[in-house]
Formats: C-alpha cells, structure tokens, sequence
C-alpha cells in the first residue's frame, strides 16, 4: 500500500512525513494520540470493520479497528498479561477458558503459557472477523503464533450470539473486545453481562476491557461498573499502562459470584516466563502480585 496514494481519515501528511492520529471526538474531544507511520502494510474493509495495519517508527507493527488502536508490538504484552493471568491465578482451578473477540491472538499466547504448566485444558476462542487473525499471523506473528495450538479451538462468529445458544459452561471467560463504536457494541450492556453468568461455570471468572479510562470518561466506566454489580456480587477493578491507548491506561472489569479478592492469586504459578522483553520496566501491580517484566511471575 503506497502512503502517498492512500486516503484514510486517521493519516495526514506533515510535512513529507505520515501520521496515524487516533481521533474521537466523542470519547476524547480535544486530544489525539499520534505515531509517526513508517509504512502501510495493510489497509481493507471487512463487513464488520476497517483494518488498517501499519509499521510505526517507534511502536512497531500497529493494528487499527475503526481508527482505534487494538495493539501495537511495542506494549501489547502489558494488556495481554494483565486480561490473561489475573483472572486465571484468581480462579482455584481453571480448566475451561473462554476467549471473546481476541482477533490479534495475543491472548492466546499468553493462555497456552497456562496450558503448558497443565493448568488450563481447553481453551474456546470465538471471533467475529477472521480477516483479523489472518492479518494478525501475518504482521502480528509475536502476538498469533500460538493460534493454531492443539487446545484452541476457534470459531468464527459473533461471541454475543454464542453465549446465547452455548450450553457450555467455563471456569474463566476473557472478553477481549474492540471498544462500543463497533461489532462490540452489545459487550457493554447489562444483557451481555447476563449471557456471561449464565456460561460460567459455580466460581467462575469474568473479565473484559472497560473501554473508558479514568482520565477519559469516569461516569461512563462508574456506569459499567454499576450494570456489572447488577449481575454480580463481586466486581473489582485492576489497571495498567498503555502508552499507545489514549491517555496511556487502560482498566479492565473483573467479575464472578465467588467471595473474595479477585485480584489476589489463589494459586501459586510457579515459572511462568512472562515477557521476552528485558528493558521495560515494572508494568502491573495486581494486589499481591507484582508482575516483572523479562523476569518469572513471583507471588
Ligand atoms: N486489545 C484490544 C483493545 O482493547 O483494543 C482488543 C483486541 S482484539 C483485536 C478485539 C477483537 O474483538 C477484534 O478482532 C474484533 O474483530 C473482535 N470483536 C468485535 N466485536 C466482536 C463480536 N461481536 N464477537 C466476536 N469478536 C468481536
């Protein structure tokens, strides 16, 4: 894709160099979250999304849903860990995961790293858009390489409509959506939260993005909060630091009807490799567990 050929809302020519602005004016009037492009790798419109994903100077490989950054390859393992283990550690005995959305496969890799310390047995991934994980394998490939592991077992479909008619029941289900403006948009509603109780097996967990942060929209995160507490008794809310997310954090809804800290591990994993990377310094603090980047999970 030639840069200087391509028309997207989301890039502008500055002065002989592109830029990808990440633009709301309903979310976040008045700012943009800005990286310089190296390259387009890929642009295209599917029938539930436009896909866009491009080299960044700084960020590396960077997919875009909707004008709205998913993931970049320089910080995407900061959410990835932070949806994954916590409600996995949180949970005594998790051996049936479930996966909503997911597309850039991120997740994923992080779940098998529980599958190889034979904790988790099956994992269920249910996403809307194929071409996002095609796109993911191909420019994405630290993030999908683990997608056609044995245990994953894939569908593509809307994940609202599979837990409606699923008869199946999961220890832990992970809701790793694109925001509301979207195929997403029923994930954030009461109902969705309903469906999720109903798929969850006795003490089981529930996680998923918030998709307003504090500094954004408090009244509309305190609002999902409050249609969460509705369905269940114990709704907590753990956070960490996303650069490459507009105004850089990024919280996640975690939620069950079992008592007690949902962010306070219940069994202790012993060497989980966390991250590759050696340079990055502490990235989430969960309750008790502190997770080190480049180091092993320590609780
Ligand atoms: N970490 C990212 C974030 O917070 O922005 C989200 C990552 S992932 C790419 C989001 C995925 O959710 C996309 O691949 C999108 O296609 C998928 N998705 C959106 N609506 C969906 C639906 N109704 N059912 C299943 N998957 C859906």
């Amino acid at each position: 894709v030639n840069l200087a050929t391509l028309t997207h809302p989301c890039i502008s020519n500055q002065n002989g160099t592109y830029w990808f602005y990440e633009k709301s004016a309903e979310s976040f009037p008045g700012q943009a979250f800005a990286l310089e492009i190296n390259k387009i790798l890929y642009h295209t419109k599917t029938i539930y999304q436009d896909i866009l994903i491009f080299e960044s100077k700084t960020f590396g490989n960077v997919l875009v849903l909707n004008g709205i950054i998913q993931c970049t390859e320089k910080d995407e393992f900061a959410y990835q860990e932070l949806i994954t283990h916590v409600p996995i550690m949180a949970h005594p005995n998790p051996k049936k995961v479930l996966v909503i959305g997911g597309g850039d496969c991120g997740v994923i890799r992080e779940l098998i790293k529980h599958v190889e310390d034979d904790t988790v047995e099956e994992i269920t991934m249910v996403e809307i858009d194929d071409m996002v994980i095609q796109l993911s394998c191909k420019f994405l490939p630290s993030m999908a390489y683990q997608i056609r592991h044995p245990k994953v077992n894939l569908i593509i479909d809307d994940g609202f409509k599979y837990l409606k008619e699923t008869t199946k029941k999961f220890d832990v289900i992970i809701t790793d959506s694109s925001d509301p403006e979207g195929p997403a948009e029923e994930f954030f509603q009461i109902n969705y939260f309903k469906l999720l109780l109903n798929a969850l097996s006795i003490n089981g967990i529930v996680i998923m993005q918030s998709s307003e942060n504090i500094w954004l929209n408090l009244a509309y995160l305190k609002d999902l909060i409050y249609k969460a507490k509705q369905v269940f008794n114990n709704v907590q809310y753990c956070q960490c630091y996303m650069p490459s997310y507009t105004s850089g954090q990024l919280g996640l809804i975690i939620a069950s009807n079992s008592e007690g800290d949902l962010t306070n591990p219940k069994v202790k994993c012993s060497s989980i490799i966390i991250n590759k990377s050696t340079t990055v310094p502490l990235c989430c603090q969960l309750g008790q567990v502190i997770i080190y980047v480049g180091k092993q999970k320590k609780v």
